[in-house]
């Protein structure tokens, strides 16, 4: 008896908190109304006295009970508790695949022990929660993929990018090594091109491995400088005209892009900044036009949720304008905050992207 004491005891304070993780593991009957419900119903909690327990809907059911029109109690449910209960948990787990997910939080998710998790997942899932998120991951990412995101913020997307130490695994794995923090550029050549738009001179510069610099400035004469100022020991080559190698290219791809007739262009980058800009960097890539982040999100997102100042700095750092969209940051308050380029020209970039964000970028 005491047993069941405890149980219902339990059982009552996740229908008084509308614990949504108790759903599937149990039902509750009211008799002054007579209809059953799940755990988490929005209805107005009944009163202690008029409510009954039922370990699934059939016994409800069975015992004259209608299932509830405001919780549809028969729509999440499984025929077994612990199943509907893992599964809501594989669901989980494939919803907050960025996340780290320890084994205490899904645990304390499911309103169960972690040892019980543990086994419990195990028995009817096939594998532990551990390898069910790594497998998540990855074919998040694979979809990310073939939605045809970049590899860069397909990878963030899914979730490697929030641990280094899983996107270094998984990021070997695709031929690619994340590019390492190197100064001044020595010993490397790099190419650059300067057009003309309609936010005022535009450079973009390249190395071997992708573009590092896209800067606005007031005079191709200043981006130069801008450019030797960033990567002193480079050697820097103008891109010949006629030439058209890559950077043309993707330079033509950009300016495409900056005129409103194209989504953002996936290009390869070179990005080189320390662990933690490349981080906020690499999360700004899952920002899509039309999307704002504060830089309190932002860093929330990386799990550095302490780091605000830090993050808008590396925000300011970023040396790759409009392809690490850095303008879509903005204070918590909405305002524009700060932009390394000008305020006007991250106004513009933003109202571009929201009368254009019914457009599938
Ligand atoms: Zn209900």
């Amino acid at each position: 008896m005491s047993k069941h004491t405890t149980i219902d005891a339990k059982r009552w304070q996740d229908v008084t908190t509308r614990r949504k993780a108790a759903d599937g593991t149990f039902f509750y009957a009211v008799t002054t109304t007579g209809v059953f419900c799940r755990p988490s119903c929005p209805a107005r909690t009944a009163k202690r006295e008029n409510v009954v327990f039922y370990e699934n809907a059939a016994d409800a059911e069975a015992a004259g009970f209608r299932p509830c029109q405001r919780c549809h109690p028969l729509a999440a449910v499984g025929r077994d508790p612990h199943t509907s209960l893992m599964r809501a948990m594989a669901d989980y787990i494939d919803a907050h695949t960025g996340e780290a997910l320890p084994l205490k939080r899904l645990a304390m998710e499911a309103g169960i022990s972690p040892f019980h998790f543990q086994r419990t997942f195990k028995a009817v899932i096939g594998v532990s929660a551990k390898e069910y998120q790594a497998a998540a991951r990855l074919r998040r990412f694979k979809e990310q993929l073939r939605k045809g995101d970049g590899v860069l913020a397909a990878t963030y997307d899914a979730g490697y990018g929030s641990t280094s130490r899983v996107y270094e695994k998984v990021d070997g794995g695709l031929g690619m090594t994340p590019s390492a923090y190197r100064r001044g550029g020595a010993g490397e050549t790099i190419t650059y091109t300067v057009r003309e738009t309609a936010l005022g001179p535009l450079m973009m510069a390249a190395t071997a491995r992708g573009v590092c610099f896209v800067q606005f400035g007031e005079s191709e004469e200043a981006l130069r400088k801008q450019l030797s100022m960033e990567f002193p020991h480079a050697i820097l080559e103008i891109a010949s005209a006629g030439a058209k190698g890559p950077i043309d290219h993707w330079m033509a791809a950009l300016e495409k892009h900056l005129a409103g007739s194209a989504p953002r262009p996936e290009l390869p980058l070179d990005l080189r900044g320390t662990a933690f800009q490349i981080k906020v960097w690499r999360f700004l890539l899952s920002v899509r036009a039309g999307d704002v982040v504060s830089y309190s999100e932002l860093a929330a997102g990386i799990s550095a949720p302490r780091s605000v100042r830090a993050v808008a700095s590396a925000c300011g750092a970023n040396r790759i304008a409009v392809l690490v969209p850095c303008h879509r940051a903005l204070r918590a308050d909405g305002s524009l905050g700060g932009y390394r380029w000008g305020l006007d020209r991250k106004r513009t970039l933003l109202d571009a992207e929201r009368s254009k964000s019914h457009i599938s970028y």
